[in-house]
């Protein structure tokens, strides 16, 4: 029998790809109570181990060291370089799904596609979602709702404006347009994994996969079909089609072309057949990824010609920095034959700020969204998309629906107060650039004190390195911090943010191993112990043991005259950074 069941909570969020899981995890870290309906049994969206995307962001895999997006994601990266050195998606999908099972004001409804809401006077009132394993109709009523599913699947229900396709060059003046709108967008890709076996393994194609007879018949150089680890992003169709609609048609199609391409490479490639003669697949995708389908069009609309001149908005929440990386939508089925490069690439300021405005809705109040359905024209949304930014534009999102929640009010509302959302996602370890952390009074006044190295830099505001400046206390194993308060001070905890090597990589694939992070980072404390004096005694210490975190926070609830903080061992650096120690 089909069941119905409903759930009352503050924040709903629609996707639980990098985006939503970020929005989700952030919503209940702030107090909301959230529930996340997500269509598949793991989480990740594009990241997860049915697509298996490495999420990039502004640092462009460390090409602009120390632009990493830190916050909620870096926490799962870091948990995933401890738990999962050995990079399997499979534990990836784990690493997603216990970060939001620890969350106790976080309802996991998985399985659960979205699929009807009810909507009037601007608001949305409730989304209803059939789940599939449990055969239960779940809808939730929600105070806020955060559209992450990529597909803004949200704006057709609730009648919220959006786009799809591509803006004409005159609608707002960019200059990487076409000259008139058009119905094209990115394709969608399928993958897959090749493994090198000790004696021939020969492939028979299916009699629907593609014929491929010369590599001229692939898009690009020979080489780029040259590595069989994880497919190839060029193997991309239905731009030109409806890509939500005929989603599944263009399926088909992808593994027709998938089959295609390792029929190529096994059987007909004159450059790799020979070397390819022992590979062969260990996994092949069935859930396309997608790139582009409907945007929001939110109260602003993020332009390739603020992106390109670092979007520098007042009310700036996050960042990206990945180039212009725009697809032509005819993708495989005619780039080889057009002699078309299957993406072309044109530089933004890195970073570049994106405004609270691209991730709220103009004409429903209640509704917010992020990742690749954010306010943002097609050009600007071929660099935006891409999952650190994705992720960032979530835990935005997120932390604003919470802080809505708990004042009573609507996202909306918040756009007059958005220096409060500022700070408390830097107090969450977000980067905001040209945004600096304000710190409570009573450390402003405090006194700190170091053996060695001068500490100030630790409440200037600015948690990691920009420009030549680390914004940096620099210690090493076994020196001490102390912070001595002006009087007496009532502490609920202290808050360190340490060095997690934002200059390395944290890939899921292994593509540069001399600057990609296989285990935690050298430099990141694992132990640490804090100190408390009260009434003319220290206290007995407080130990934090096997620390995977670069926001360490250590509860205290004592009144304190001072405090001393130890960095007792890194994961392995002899030296180290903290960047910001501060208390409240
Ligand atoms: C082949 C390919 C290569 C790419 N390469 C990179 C790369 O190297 N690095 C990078 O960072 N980005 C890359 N991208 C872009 C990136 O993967 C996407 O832009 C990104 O996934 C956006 O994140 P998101 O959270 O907004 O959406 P998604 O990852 O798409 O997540 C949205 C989730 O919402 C769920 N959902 C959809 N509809 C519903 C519904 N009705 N109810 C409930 N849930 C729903 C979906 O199942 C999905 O899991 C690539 C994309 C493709 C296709």
């Amino acid at each position: 029998m089909v069941g119905t069941r409903t759930h009352d909570v503050d924040v709903c969020v629609i996707g639980g790809g990098m985006a939503g899981l970020s929005a989700a995890l952030a919503a209940a870290r702030r107090g909301a109570t959230v529930a996340l309906m997500h269509d598949r049994p793991v989480l990740g969206g594009n990241a997860s181990s049915e697509c298996r995307v490495h999420i990039c962001g502004a640092d462009r895999n460390t090409r602009f060291p120390n632009l990493r997006e830190t916050g909620v994601l870096e926490e799962l990266r870091l948990a995933n370089l401890r738990h999962n050195p050995q990079r399997s998606f499979s534990v990836w999908d784990l690493v997603l799904y216990d970060a939001a099972r620890r969350e106790e004001r976080l309802a996991l409804l998985l399985n659960c596609s979205a699929c009807r809401a009810e909507a009037d006077d601007r608001r949305v009132r409730s989304v209803t979602g059939w789940q599939t394993t449990t055969q239960t109709w779940r809808t939730v009523r929600a105070r806020t709702f955060i559209d992450a599913s990529g597909d803004a699947v949200l704006a057709p229900l609730t009648g919220a404006a959006f786009r799809s396709g591509r803006e004409g060059r005159a609608e707002y003046g960019e200059p990487l347009a076409p000259e008139r709108a058009d119905r094209g967008s990115m394709g969608m890709t399928l993958a897959f994994a090749a493994v090198e076996d000790d004696r021939p393994r020969p492939f028979t194609p299916p009699p629907w996969a593609r014929r491929y007879e010369r590599c001229e018949d692939l898009p690009g150089d020979w080489r780029e079909h040259g590595w069989w680890g994880l497919g190839y992003w060029w193997i991309e169709l239905g731009g030109l089609d409806d890509s939500i609609a005929d989603t599944e048609r263009v399926r088909d199609d992808l593994l027709a072309s998938v089959m295609g391409v390792w029929d190529h490479i096994k059987n007909r490639c004159d450059r790799h057949r020979e070397a390819a003669g022992n590979w062969a697949l260990a996994w092949v995708q069935f859930l396309p990824a997608k790139r582009d389908s409907r945007r929001y069009v939110g109260r602003h609309v993020l332009t390739q010609q603020e992106i390109q001149a670092g979007g520098d908005f007042p009310d700036v929440v996050a960042y990206g920095g990945w180039t212009i990386d725009e697809h032509p939508p005819v993708g495989l089925a005619g780039c080889a034959r057009l002699g078309l490069a299957p993406a072309y690439h044109a530089e933004v300021e890195v970073p570049y700020g994106i405004p609270y405005g691209a991730l709220v809705a103009r004409d429903v109040d209640n509704l917010m969204f992020a990742g690749r359905c954010a306010s943002c024209t097609h050009v600007a949304m071929s660099s935006a998309r891409v999952m650190g930014t994705a992720a960032v534009m979530g835990q935005a999102a997120g932390t604003a629906a919470a802080m809505a929640a708990a004042r009573g009010v609507d996202p909306a509302d918040l756009t007059d107060d958005v220096g409060a959302l500022q700070q408390a996602l830097l107090a969450d370890d977000a980067y905001l650039p040209g945004v600096r952390q304000v710190f409570g009074e009573v450390n402003r006044r405090a006194r700190l004190k170091a053996a060695a190295g001068d500490p100030s830099a630790l409440l200037d505001g600015i948690n990691r390195p920009v420009g030549d400046d680390d914004h940096a206390w620099p210690c090493r194993p076994g020196d001490a911090l102390q912070m001595h308060f002006a009087r007496p001070t009532p502490v609920r905890r202290l808050t360190v943010v340490a060095d997690s090597g934002l200059d390395r990589q944290v890939q899921m694939s292994f593509w540069h191993p001399s600057r990609q992070l296989a285990a935690l980072p050298e430099t990141l404390p694992a132990e640490l112990t804090v100190e408390v004096l009260s009434d003319g005694r220290w206290g007995r210490p407080i130990r934090l043991r096997d620390n995977c975190r670069r926001l360490v926070r250590v509860p205290i609830g004592r009144r304190a005259e001072a405090i001393q903080l130890t960095i007792e061992k890194t994961w392995g650096a002899a030296e180290t950074r903290l960047f910001a120690a501060y208390v409240e």
